[in-house]
């Protein structure tokens, strides 16, 4: 059978309904017998935290109808300093309709807490100090290291009272643009427990990108490393950090101390280049302080952190979060999503740079004691089958990374896959796009051999946490929709007009009513985070993504609403006609936009990318036309197959549609802004392939 060890689950079937299942199974809701279902067993079910559709029914009412009950009854299982006042009894304030005053909104304003101590003190002052942390894994195979919860606060108070030492106190700003070693979360730990604000910057961005960010939020000190071997490249981020301040201060902003890790294993200190005076080398400071640190209780809507999103779509924006409503929601949405038990062990492929890094490899899972493997490299070195080794040699139990990189896997095959066990895994999780129901089947199929829920989690750098996402063992899944909302989420799918549609509807997602992870506002900048967020539809929250909600009540993201194309009057999400494009089995990758047409007011281009091996051909280009016409309609057909050995995507991996709208139009020379790109060759290549 399909038990697992001392988890003890067993085969998740993958259902079609008019199998013998009550309503009650299936999640409540009555189902199209063609639609596929994908159900969690008995056995699953028995361990989850929240069992059926019943019983979510019941906390979700409650927590829309009674938000102070319900998150309150919740917050208080953290640790406070000082409990927020209920007075009026009310935790929160909320003003998100920009008809009735400036956009302001509180989560347990008046009460006091620290998030390191909640991650960290708590779990060592419960007897949980010898519980794994981290369990560190290099970048190159068999480099390793294990923190234990009393370790990790250990190094947390070194860097904290060096950082006091320099002078760095509450709501100051600290930049840090460090490798995914496990000193880069313990940085944003050290920070949140003096009260700084952290500002990390993924150690993938350009020195320019580093410097805008440095001068929008003018930290007076800088964490970094020497160098970083990613796969088998060397990349010397001393030298972009170097380059970096030059511009900052050139600009107007000079940061007096950049404190460098000195990792020898990728660059020798001696050839990192090196500023006296401005320079000081970590371990040179950082080991001799002392082991204790005093913890700066901080209000609950003090700033805890700045990230800047990742420019998918144009000029950064520092999403500014607070300290308590992000905590308990980072650590509930993790325990639910994930159906988190004590003895998980957790992995994230995200790294620190992102939000899923803060939320869903930093807090979330520190919050709630887990352990989780933090891993140094990409999932595709040495090769295509290093992920699961890892899995293997942590006996990972959740698993959760973005559709690119499941993408990027499958155009392996499956024997990379299949040549480890993976016993171990029981949730896998997928984050910053929408999944493709090909690739989401070949991750439930070979990736967790029909054995784990998907669970599809649709959020943003803004939300702080999770808003969509399965709770596994509570419903049925369906193969590339992220569900139903979290607890207090309350999406609205709204018309060109504003108004909120009822039932099965597509449309602008936008959620009604705050949830204590919201963002606060932009850096420096309420006035656009009101224009870009609640001005576009009055008294909602807007996401910017375009959505459909089935008869089931559940949602499918078709993409950004920049990105819809809309063709003799259809509005077509690019989601969709890709999905089509990537069910054909010899298509890895596929990316649409509109492009203008005579006739139709837009066309649709599409751009493909094939499996390895796999050669362009004028029979495939119409299979896959054909694939697209069977699935969604004739209208919805490509008019242009464009072949794409690679596709431009931003550093998190995810397709810039931007760039290949300026190709498909042929407009070489209005590229714009493509320092943000991971890989800024595909772009000539794929100019080179025109017309091909
Ligand atoms: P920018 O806002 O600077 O353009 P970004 O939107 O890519 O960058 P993030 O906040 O990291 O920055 O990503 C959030 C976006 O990613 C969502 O708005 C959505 O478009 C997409 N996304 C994330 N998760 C999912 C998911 N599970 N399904 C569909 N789309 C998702
Ligand atoms: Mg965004």
């Amino acid at each position: 059978n399909g038990s697992v060890g001392s988890m003890g689950l067993s085969t998740l079937a993958s259902v079609r309904p008019n199998f013998k299942l009550s309503a009650a199974d299936v999640g409540g809701f009555v189902s199209d017998p063609a639609e596929e279902l994908v159900a969690p067993s008995e056995a699953f079910r028995q361990r989850a935290l929240v069992a059926s559709r019943a019983q979510y029914d019941e906390m979700y009412k409650r927590s829309v109808e009674d938000p102070d009950g319900f998150w309150g009854d919740i917050a208080s299982t953290f640790f406070w300093k000082k409990k927020w006042p209920t007075t009026e009894g009310k935790l929160y304030s909320e003003n998100i309709d920009v008809r009735t005053g400036r956009v302001a909104v509180e989560w347990f304003k008046g009460g006091q807490t620290n998030i390191c101590y909640n991650a960290l003190d708590r779990h060592v002052e419960a007897g949980f100090g010898d519980k794994v942390a981290f369990f560190w894994e290099g970048n190159d195979t068999g480099v390793d290291a294990t923190l234990t919860y009393k370790e990790v606060l250990e190094r947390v108070c070194q860097l904290a009272n060096y950082l006091r030492s320099q002078g760095v106190k509450k709501g100051d700003a600290v930049a840090i643009y460090m490798p995914m070693l496990a000193e880069l979360p313990i940085a944003m730990l050290a920070c949140a427990r003096i009260g700084a604000v952290h500002s990390v910057v993924f150690a993938g961005f350009s020195a320019e990108s580093l410097s805008q960010r440095i001068l929008d939020c003018k930290p007076n000190i800088i964490l970094t490393s020497s160098a970083v071997k990613r796969a088998a490249k060397v990349i010397k981020l001393k030298d972009i950090v170097d380059d970096a301040l030059k511009t900052a201060a050139e600009n107007g902003h000079s940061v007096g101390l950049c404190l460098t890790y000195d990792n020898n294993s990728a660059l020798k200190r001696e050839d990192t280049a090196w500023q006296e005076g401005r320079d000081v080398w970590w371990q040179d400071v950082v080991p001799s302080h002392s082991k204790e640190c005093e913890v700066e209780w901080v209000d609950a809507e003090d700033t805890l952190f700045l990230l800047y999103t990742s420019g998918s779509t144009g000029k950064p924006k520092g999403v500014l979060h607070t300290t308590g409503g992000y905590m308990v929601y980072a650590a509930t949405t993790f325990k639910y999503a994930f159906n988190y038990h004590e003895d998980d062990v957790y992995w994230c492929t995200a790294d620190c740079g992102w939000i899923t890094g803060h939320s869903y490899l930093t807090y979330g899972p520190l919050l709630n004691g887990a352990s989780m493997v933090v891993f140094e490299g990409v999932p595709n070195y040495p090769d295509a089958g290093r992920c699961w080794e890892i899995v293997d040699k942590y006996n990972v139990t959740i698993f959760y990374t973005a559709p690119t990189a499941i993408r990027s896997l499958m155009r392996s095959g499956d024997e990379p896959v299949k040549r480890h066990s993976r016993k171990s895994l029981r949730v896998l999780g997928s984050v910053g796009e929408p999944i493709n129901p090909s690739a989401w089947k070949w991750y439930y199929e070979v990736v967790g051999d029909k054995r784990c829920p998907i669970v599809d989690t649709w959020w943003q750098t803004e939300t702080g946490g999770f808003m969509i996402t399965p709770l596994p063992g509570a419903w049925c899944l369906k193969p590339g929709s992220a569900t139903l909302p979290f607890f207090g989420i309350q999406p609205a799918v709204v018309d060109e007009n504003g108004h909120a549609q009822t039932g099965e509807c597509s449309g602008y997602l936008c959620i009604k009513a705050a949830w204590p992870g919201m963002m606060r506002t932009l850096q420096g900048d309420h006035d656009r985070y009101e224009t870009t967020y609640f001005a576009p539809f009055k008294g909602y929250y807007f996401s910017g993504d375009g959505c459909r909600r089935d008869k089931d009540g559940f949602y499918w993201l078709t993409g950004r609403v920049d990105d819809v194309i809309n063709v003799s009057g259809h509005r077509i999400g690019t989601a969709e006609v890709e999905s089509a494009l990537v069910s054909h089995p010899q298509c890895a990758e596929a990316a649409v936009v509109g492009f203008d047409h005579e006739v139709k007011g837009q066309g649709i281009f599409a751009f493909v990318t094939l499996l390895e091996f796999v050669e362009y051909s004028d029979e495939l280009r119409t299979a896959l036309v054909n694939a697209v016409r069977s699935q969604i309609g004739a209208f919805a057909a490509p008019d242009v197959i464009h072949w794409a050995p690679g596709l431009p995507k931003t550093r998190s991996g995810k397709i810039m549609r931007r760039i290949l709208r300026k190709i498909a139009s042929n407009q070489l020379d209005e590229l714009g802004d493509i320092s943000t790109l991971a890989d800024t060759s595909v772009v000539d290549q794929l100019i080179s392939l025109r017309g091909k």
